[in-house]
């Protein structure tokens, strides 16, 4: 008997930091269906054990082409939580959800979380493949890239953590000291993006490519020009549209020519092959390839990458 005391006194001096994880916790499942929620969700799970993961969309794929798989129904029937963004690209999410009403899992979506903003046709973009505008066309023009704002990264973070709290209450403590300390770096982040903003030569963005970043945009006063809105499926934009964007990089002197994630950065190559201006990767964080994923690259990583090209971007 005093031997076992001396051996739980020793365990008890040995670790005395270790995270207030109960070790009734049960392990949750959530599936998330892109990276964003997958990154946060894993951020607040940090290394409680207590988070099954999924991510639906296969690192590398293209968003706005996904379509569930049969495994990928079940995995949502049978996860605990399930956070979908809630725009036009999974659209798919209401008929499935309402398919399954056996199914405890509790739904949550991005867009549910904050403020969102209409998807905007700013001058010279190509719009001819977008829908016309209708009375009943509101919901087609909701912009669902939500969480290309750090501020709306926070609010996200922080109804994540509640949720998974609320599942797992276990955890709840741990879940609020991960939250609490990946919030710290995405605040660090807004400050940092404000101060670049703030010291820059010009707040105009020209982006080769379509546009995901518009909640970005808004969140710090930049103005943009583009090819395509956030989510156009269109690839080839009109001669028009090519010859406005080379106009604009040339009359506005702009440093850098920026296409997002998994892009074929061919208009953005053409734009620069006639204005001999570089292009740049800016991360939008639909998606990231599997190098990055098998890295276990973050957010808050994409970002700070971010933060330096934004940098070069507005002097
Ligand atoms: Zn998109």
């Amino acid at each position: 008997m005093r031997k076992l005391f001396s051996f739980l006194l020793a365990c008890l001096l040995l670790f005395p930091m270790l995270p207030a994880v109960a070790e009734s916790a049960p392990v949750i499942s959530v599936v998330a269906t892109i990276y964003p929620q997958y990154d946060f969700v894993r951020a607040v799970a940090g290394d409680t054990g207590t988070v099954a993961l999924t991510m639906l969309l296969k690192p590398g794929a293209e968003m706005h082409t996904y379509e569930p798989t049969p495994q990928d129904m079940i995995a949502i029937r049978n996860a605990d939580l399930f956070i979908y963004v809630g725009g036009e690209s999974d659209a798919w999410v209401t008929d499935i959800l309402a398919s399954m009403p056996d199914s405890d899992v509790k739904a949550l979506s991005l867009t549910g979380m904050v403020t969102t903003l209409t998807e905007e046709h700013v001058e010279g973009m190509d719009v001819s493949a977008e829908p016309q505008a209708s009375p009943s066309a509101t919901e087609t023009d909701l912009d669902e890239h939500v969480w290309t704002s750090p501020v709306n990264a926070i609010v996200m973070v922080n109804a994540i953590c509640s949720e998974m709290s609320a599942i797992n209450p276990d955890a709840a403590d741990a879940y609020r000291a991960n939250a609490d300390a990946y919030t710290a770096k995405l605040q660090a982040l807004d400050d940092a993006f404000r101060a670049v903003v703030a010291s820059g030569k010009r707040t105009e963005l020209i982006f080769g490519d379509r546009f995901p970043m518009r909640y970005f945009a808004h969140e710090y006063g930049l103005s943009y020009y583009a090819a395509f809105p956030g989510c156009s499926a269109q690839t080839e934009p009109s001669a028009q549209t090519v010859a406005f964007l080379i106009d604009k990089v040339r009359q506005d002197q702009v440093p850098l020519i920026l296409y997002p994630e998994l892009s074929t950065h061919t208009i953005a190559d053409a734009i620069s092959d006639e204005t001999g201006v570089p292009t740049h990767i800016f991360y939008a964080c639909h998606n990231l390839t599997a190098d990055d994923f098998a890295q276990g690259k973050t957010y808050v990583d994409f970002m700070t990458d971010n933060l330096e090209t934004l940098k070069l971007a507005l002097n």
